[in-house]
């Protein structure tokens, strides 16, 4: 079997455990924190993970991380960004004038599906994943808005795009780390390792 991937989970603010604990049940992969600048340089592809993306967006500033970050992953780091993560990776805010990362030719609404309260649990099949549905868990979650032509859209709720990818990013506006199904981490495991 090939050398264990290492996956980093950017690990400032929101559900890093979680997503640790999916990547530790799934086979040649190793999941570790990722805090500083200088450990971007032994991940092999990184999740930034979901929580509140502009206090994600102020630690990475804070903490010298975002110019690095944004290098890293423009020069090709498999990256995959769930929910406030996919906020980061996007390159339009619709509701907000603030920009992250912005690599990826995605726009996003931040809490369109409602406010607060609005969390809410679904199910979907997703391309690449096999035909049985998928768990989608929402959280306060954005929007996906518009695609860019280089994005390829892997599964819609009501008409709306909730998963896509553009070569080595992938972004999610659900959690499949508050699953117990790592269909989703298997996936991005396999990307990383085609587009590492
Ligand atoms: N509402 C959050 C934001 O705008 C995202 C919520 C989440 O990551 N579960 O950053």
């Amino acid at each position: 079997m090939s050398a264990a991937l290492t996956i980093g989970v950017l690990s400032l603010q929101g559900g890093v455990a979680e997503h640790l604990a999916a990547l530790a049940r799934v086979d040649g992969v190793r999941g570790v924190p990722v805090s500083k600048a200088s450990e971007l340089g032994s991940v092999d592809a990184i999740i930034l993970p979901g929580g509140e993306s502009t206090a994600i967006g102020r630690l990475l500033r804070d903490f010298g991380m975002a110019d690095p970050l944004r290098e890293r992953i423009a020069a090709g780091l498999p990256a995959w960004g769930t929910c406030a993560g996919m906020i980061l990776l996007a390159k339009d805010i619709d509701n907000d004038d603030r920009r992250h990362v912005g690599l990826m030719d995605i726009s996003v609404r931040r809490n369109a599906y409602g406010g607060q309260l609005s969390s809410f649990d679904a199910s979907a099949v997703i391309d690449g994943l096999g035909e049985r549905p998928f768990p989608l868990v929402f959280i306060r979650a954005p929007v996906i808005t518009r695609t860019g032509p280089a994005v390829e859209v892997l599964a819609s709720l009501d008409g709306r795009a909730i998963a896509c990818v553009q070569g080595a990013m992938a972004a999610t506006s659900f959690h499949p780390e508050l699953t117990r199904d790592e269909r989703f981490h298997r996936w991005f495991a396999a990307l990383a390792r085609r587009e590492a």
